[in-house]
């Protein structure tokens, strides 16, 4: 089995989770035995989220969606981002909030969970008012946290430790677009991502009426 950035790997990794026993869990209890808290920070792409959502569906899983109000990649405003919410719910994930230091932007869409996005270490774990940090106790534990930033996995694709149930518990951050996206590397990845973008955005021009 190859450990790539693909949705067909994501899909092994889910089979080897639940191969180990482990059941899905949100932010609403703390971490127990055997929990599995998928968290999604959607930093470029509502697209490559949905995506990523049907096959967690197709496979009988579920997870927490975090989504920005101030990305400069996609407008939650939009009919777009509305649809977005509203299949993500459908396929039955929970939706909650990516925040960009300081603002936090919650409202009636989100669940009272927060996600900062890019964190620095001095407010990263700090307590926020009225949500849960996700990167504070108990839901955060360094031993029971594993992260695919920019495609590099600090310790290795934890599928196999999954599969052979050696966590007792764990958070796993995955962000959508690396595995939405064809590519061998990160830069090939967002290539295709900027792609699709591109193609996107014709799409719009279209609907907006404008002569092509
Ligand atoms: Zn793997
Ligand atoms: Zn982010």
């Amino acid at each position: 089995m190859s450990c790539e950035f693909s949705l067909a790997h994501y899909r092994e990794l889910l089979l080897a989770a639940q191969q180990g026993g482990y059941r899905f869990a949100g932010f609403d209890e703390a971490p127990g035995p055997g929990a599995l808290i998928l968290r999604h920070d959607v930093d470029l792409s509502l697209g490559a989220a949905l995506a990523m959502a049907e096959v967690e569906a197709e496979m009988g899983a579920w997870s927490s969606w975090f989504l920005m109000t101030r990305s400069v990649f996609y407008n939650l405003d939009s009919s777009e981002g509305e649809q977005a919410i509203a299949r993500l719910r459908e396929l039955g994930g929970r939706v909650a909030h990516h925040a960009v230091w300081p603002n936090i932007d919650l409202d009636e869409r989100f669940e009272a969970v927060v996600a900062w996005h890019n964190p620095d270490p001095e407010y990263m774990s700090a307590p926020v008012d009225g949500a849960v940090n996700v990167m504070s106790a108990p839901w955060f534990d360094p031993d029971h946290y594993r992260s695919d930033s920019n495609q590099r996995w600090r310790h290795g694709c934890p599928h196999e430790a999954l599969a052979r149930g050696e966590f007792e518990w764990l958070q796993l951050l995955t962000h959508p677009e690396i595995w939405a996206y064809a590519g061998a590397t990160m830069g090939e990845t967002m290539r295709s991502f900027l792609d699709a973008d591109r193609a996107a955005r014709l799409e719009h021009l279209r609907a907006d009426r404008i002569d092509l």
